[in-house]
C-alpha cells in the first residue's frame, strides 16, 4: 500500500500532514528516509517509523458506537452528519457503518472497514438477530406479541417471526424489546403501524450477541473487545 496511506491509517494525520511529514524528511522505511509518499510498502514486512518511532498498522478496525440521534448512518451526507465523522481518533477513510440506524434512532452501532463482516452481520441469509427497546404510541397487548411471532405484513411483505416483549404499559403509551432477524427499511416502525401504533423512540441494544455497552454515552464509541469481536464472527 501506499506509504501516506499507511500513515495516515495508523493515526498519524489527515493525508495532507503524512505527506508533509515525509518532505520533512522524518518518516523512514526500512531505516532509510522516504522521498515519495507514493512509496508502496508492505505493512507486514517492511518496518515504517516517524521520528524514530515504529508504526504498528492494523489491517481492520472495529468500532462500538452509540449511535445518537441526528446522524445518518451513512459515510456522507448532504443533510446530516454522519456516524463517520463521529469516529475521530483515527484519520482512516475507509470506516463504513455496518448497517444502518434511522436518523432518528439511537444505540448500537457498529463501524468498521471489515466488508467481509459486514457481510456476515448484514447478508439476509444469515438471520443476525437484532434487539431493539422501543417506547411506543399506544397500549401493545398479548395480540401483538402473537402477530408479531407470526410474522407482520408490510405492504406486500411479509415479515419474518419477530419475538416482542411487553416491558410495561402505562394508560396510553408501552415499552417494549423486539428482536428481529432481518432489516427492512424503518422496519420496527412500519411492524407497529401495521398493528396500529407508532414508535415514539427507538434503541437498538443489541446485534448477534455484541450488547451496546451502557458506560458509552451517546456519541461515544470504543474499539471491540477481541472477545466481542470472536462472538461476532
Ligand atoms: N427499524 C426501524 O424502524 N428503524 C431503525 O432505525 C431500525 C430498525
Amino acid at each position: 500500500m501506499r506509504l501516506d496511506k499507511l500513515l495516515a491509517h495508523s493515526g498519524f494525520g489527515t493525508r495532507k500532514e503524512v505527506k508533509d511529514f515525509i518532505k520533512k524528511g522524518i518518516v523512514t522505511v526500512n531505516g532509510e528516509i522516504a522521498e515519495k509518499d507514493k512509496m508502496q510498502v508492505d505493512p507486514q514486512t517492511d518496518e515504517v517509523c516517524v521520528n524514530g518511532e515504529v508504526i504498528t498498522y492494523e489491517e481492520f478496525v472495529y468500532y462500538m458506537l452509540n449511535k445518537p440521534a441526528g446522524y445518518v448512518s451513512a459515510t456522507e451526507d448532504n443533510l446530516y452528519p454522519t456516524v463517520v465523522d463521529l469516529i475521530d481518533d483515527y484519520y482512516r477513510d475507509d470506516l463504513f457503518p455496518v448497517g444502518r440506524l434511522d436518523v432518528d434512532t439511537e444505540g448500537l452501532l457498529l463501524i468498521s472497514n471489515d466488508g467481509v463482516l459486514a457481510h456476515q452481520l448484514l447478508s439476509p441469509k444469515k438471520h443476525c438477530p437484532k434487539v431493539y427497546y422501543a417506547k411506543i404510541n399506544g397500549i401493545v397487548t398479548n395480540q401483538d406479541v402473537e402477530a408479531f411471532f407470526n410474522g407482520i405484513t408490510i405492504d406486500d411483505y411479509q415479515c419474518q417471526s419477530a419475538e416482542l416483549k411487553i416491558l410495561s404499559t402505562s394508560a396510553t403509551t408501552s415499552e417494549i424489546e423486539v428482536t428481529i432477524y432481518e432489516g427492512k427499511f424503518h422496519q420496527v416502525k412500519k411492524m407497529f403501524i401495521a398493528v396500529g401504533k407508532e414508535v415514539t423512540y427507538l434503541k437498538r441494544i443489541r446485534m448477534k450477541d455484541l450488547c451496546l455497552d451502557n458506560s458509552l454515552q451517546l456519541g461515544e464509541y470504543r474499539h471491540l473487545t477481541d472477545e466481542e469481536l470472536d462472538r461476532l464472527k
